[in-house]
Parts: structure tokens; C-alpha cells; sequence
């Protein structure tokens, strides 16, 4: 599912990306054109001016300099003197070369009322046309038709300057740009193929996350159901003295269902970040004696040597959900009094510096390894050894680590000096 909805994003993204790049390449692509066109139609006037103004000044027209202006600027040219007489024929001669000069005398007759070949004798200004044809083969040319009056008549001139350069120059850069635009494409799909994985990862370990919760919560809800159901089987044909013994399992079953159930919703609701929590200004050395107390008698059964140490001074209020940051310290204590062994020690302590308020249980049971430090957080997680403990589900530390966060605070675990637990979560004061 998750490869499926990744090559999609990947696909759409570079289309997207992809067809915006080419729109505006091509919109560069024609101003390029433009420009190309517009500079290349104005050096051919620009060249032009000098060619007539030579012709208007010179009294003698070397063939050298003609020659010079026609190979320079890629141009044929055809000039003759007072109608028949021909002064320069272009360098390359060629019938395609005649026929276009003749269309564009045509041309310059047919459009713009120039005759190249009819002078009228009382003129003294030269006169020309510039012009683009599209000649008989298809091809853009500019194209120039001009009469300069002489003292013994007049030169026509015909000047057609083919866009062939133009034209190749223009390709090229097209092709640059397909060359550039593809190179772009694929990086872009590249990029979107990381950056799409990138932005499904988390979707894909919230999944995977949510597939391991429903799987553990539903093993841990089949065993008390399990007992529930074999239980009342049993009480069918039960006699009288096991009566109570079933009812009894039922009952305490029941008890642990109820408690997984309500860790499970609890659990949803902060997921779906709609817990509530009413903020009071709490004393909190007075809610860790409250606790202290709480716990007191079952550490007197399980003869643990149970402690708390709150500072001397007086501190600030903290604002929070007393009934919340007591549900820490329960499961926290809840912890300490289930893994450490009797005769061993637990500490509850209090301390506030720098303006935030620390809270640490430190045992001397059998202590976390460092690898196990950041698991025991996760839902349903275990440390081996207590596997097979049907009184714990696992649920407890993420529990109080969603209850911290919720209170802006953090919480970690350290390793006692010499041994066992310290479970420390720090709150920052107001
Ligand atoms: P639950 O709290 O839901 O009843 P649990 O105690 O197993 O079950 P957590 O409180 O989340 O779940 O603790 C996870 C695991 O971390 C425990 O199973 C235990 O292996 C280990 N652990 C927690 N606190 C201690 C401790 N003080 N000493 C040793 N191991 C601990
Ligand atoms: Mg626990």
C-alpha cells in the first residue's frame, strides 16, 4: 500500500514540478526567440545603413568593399547603375540566389510601391524598403530594395540576407533547453522519489505502530476473556466448594480487562490529543507526601525500606493536573514496588532548580539496561524477565511519559549508583 501511494506521489510531484519547469522554459524559451529575431533584423538594417550611406558618398564603388559587406554580413546583393548596367553581382551567384532577389523586387514593386528598375529623374533622396519574405523555398529572409540617385542616373539595389544563422542558432538553443529541461526532469523525479519516502515514513511507523497495538491489546484481552468464558463453563458442573474459587478468577479477571481497558483509552485519547487536563496551582511537595503515604502500607507487606526527601524551603506552586501528575508518580512507584525485590530500597524525591521542578523513583532492584532505556516507553514493552507477569501490560511508562509530555516536561531513566532504577521526569515551572 505504502510503495503504491509512494510511486504516486513520486509521479505526481515531478508531473506537477515537471510541467511547471517546461511552461516556463518555454515562456524563456520564446523571449530567447524573440530577442534572437529582433537583434538579428536590426544589425541587418544596421548594415544596410552603412552599405547605402558608402553607396551615397562614393563616386567610385569598389567591388572589394561590396564583396567585404556581402561576406560579412551573410547577405546577396545585387546593384546596378541607372537600370542595365551591372555594378556588383553576388559573390555566389546562383539561379536560386536571381530568383530571390527578383521576388524581392517583387515584392518591394507589389507591397510597398518601390520599382527598383523606375527612377523618377527629379528625386534627389535615395529611397529603400526593408522588409521580411518568406521566399519560394520556404525559408525567412530579410530583404531590402533601394534607388540612390547619382550624378549620371541612379543605383538600384536588391539585398536579401537569408535567417539561416538565425535559424541554427535558434535550434540550438531549443535543443539546450528539451537537453537542460530533461536533465532537470529526471533530478526532479529523483528528488521526488526521496522526498515523498521521506514524508511517508513517519505515516508508515505511525501504521505499523497502530497494527502492533491492536495485536498486543487484542493477545492481552484474550487471556482474561479466556478465563472469563472457562470459568463459567466450569460453574455449570462446578459443586459447591468451587463455586466461589471461579468466581473469584471471574471477578479478578474481570478487574485486569477493566484496567487495560482503561489504559488502552487512555492511551487513545492522547493520540487523538482530546485529553483533557484542569490546571490548578498544586503544592507538590504536598502531592508527593500524599503519595508517599499512599503507597507507605504496601511497602510495609513487601518490606521494602521505602523513603522521600522534599526540600526544606518553601517552592513555588506548579500548574498542573494534580490527579494526572499523582498518576505519574503512581505508575513510577507502581514500577519501583513491582521489580525490586523485598529488603531493597525506594526513594521518592523532590527538588526544584533553575525554575523546574524534578521528580525522581530510584530503586535498587535489577535495574534497566541502556538498550531496553528508550523501549520501555513503547506501548506494551516488556523487559524479558517480566514477560510472563500477567499483573502488567506494558502500558505504564508510556502512559506516564504521554501524561509529561502533555505537561510540557520530559522523562528519562538513569541507573542508580550501584545499582537499580532512577526513573527522574522534570516539569518546567510557571
Ligand atoms: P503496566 O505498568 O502496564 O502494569 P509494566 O509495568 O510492565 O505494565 P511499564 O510500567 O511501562 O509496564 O514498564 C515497562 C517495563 O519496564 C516493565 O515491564 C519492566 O520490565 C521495566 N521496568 C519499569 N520500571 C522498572 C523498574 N523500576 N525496575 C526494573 N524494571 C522496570
Ligand atoms: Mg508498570
Amino acid at each position: 500500500m505504502f510503495k503504491k501511494l509512494h510511486r504516486q506521489m513520486t509521479l505526481f510531484c515531478t508531473l506537477v514540478t515537471g510541467l511547471i519547469l517546461v511552461a516556463m522554459s518555454c515562456i524563456c524559451l520564446t523571449i530567447a526567440e524573440s530577442g534572437i529575431k529582433d537583434v538579428s533584423y536590426s544589425s541587418f538594417i544596421n548594415n544596410l545603413n552603412s552599405l547605402y550611406s558608402y553607396l551615397e558618398n562614393q563616386s567610385v564603388i569598389t567591388h572589394t568593399w561590396i564583396a567585404q559587406m556581402e561576406y560579412n554580413y551573410n547577405m546577396q546583393m545585387e546593384i546596378k547603375d541607372t537600370g542595365n548596367n551591372l555594378v556588383f553581382q553576388s559573390l555566389n551567384p546562383s539561379s536560386e540566389g536571381e530568383k530571390l532577389i527578383t521576388q524581392a523586387k517583387d515584392m518591394a514593386l507589389q507591397t510597398y510601391g518601390l520599382d527598383v528598375h523606375n527612377f523618377n529623374k527629379n528625386s534627389v533622396l535615395s529611397k529603400h524598403k526593408e522588409f521580411k519574405m518568406t521566399g519560394y523555398d520556404g525559408e525567412l529572409y530579410y530583404a531590402s530594395a533601394a534607388l540612390i540617385p547619382k550624378v549620371s542616373g541612379y543605383l538600384s539595389i536588391t539585398v536579401i540576407s537569408p535567417f539561416t544563422t538565425q535559424k541554427a542558432q535558434i535550434i540550438r538553443q531549443r535543443l539546450l533547453f528539451v537537453l537542460v529541461d530533461l536533465g532537470a526532469v529526471i533530478l526532479l523525479g529523483i528528488f521526488s522519489w526521496l522526498f515523498t519516502r521521506q514524508m511517508i515514513r513517519p505515516l508508515k511507523e505511525n501504521r505499523d505502530k497502530q497494527v502492533q497495538f491492536i495485536a498486543s491489546a487484542s493477545h492481552e484481552l484474550r487471556s482474561p476473556l479466556t478465563v472469563i468464558t472457562s470459568s463459567l463453563s466450569a460453574l455449570k458442573i462446578a459443586g459447591k466448594e468451587d463455586f466461589l474459587r471461579f468466581i473469584h478468577a471471574m471477578e479478578s479477571e474481570a478487574g485486569r480487562m477493566a484496567r487495560l481497558i482503561n489504559d488502552m483509552l487512555t492511551l487513545a485519547n492522547a493520540d487523538a490529543r482530546n485529553w483533557a487536563i484542569h490546571r490548578e496551582p498544586v503544592e507538590l511537595d504536598t502531592l508527593v507526601l500524599e503519595t508517599y503515604e499512599k503507597f507507605e502500607p504496601q511497602a510495609i507487606v513487601k518490606k521494602l525500606n521505602f523513603a522521600f526527601h522534599i526540600p526544606d524551603q518553601k517552592m513555588p506552586a506548579l500548574l498542573c493536573d494534580p490527579g494526572r501528575i499523582g498518576q505519574v508518580l503512581s505508575i513510577l512507584l507502581d514500577n519501583a514496588f513491582a521489580y525490586t525485590p523485598a529488603g531493597q530500597k525506594v526513594d521518592i524525591s523532590l527538588s526544584f532548580e533553575l525554575g523546574r521542578f524534578r521528580i525522581a523513583v530510584t530503586d535498587t532492584g535489577p535495574g534497566i539496561v541502556d538498550k531496553n532505556k528508550k523501549a520501555v516507553f513503547d506501548r506494551f514493552y516488556r523487559v524479558d524477565s517480566s514477560h510472563k507477569d500477567k499483573e502488567h501490560f506494558g502500558l505504564g511508562l508510556c502512559i506516564a511519559r504521554e501524561i509529561v509530555k502533555l505537561h510540557k516536561g520530559k522523562i528519562w531513566i538513569e541507573d542508580t549508583p550501584g545499582g537499580g532504577t532512577t526513573i527522574i521526569f522534570q516539569l518546567p515551572g510557571t
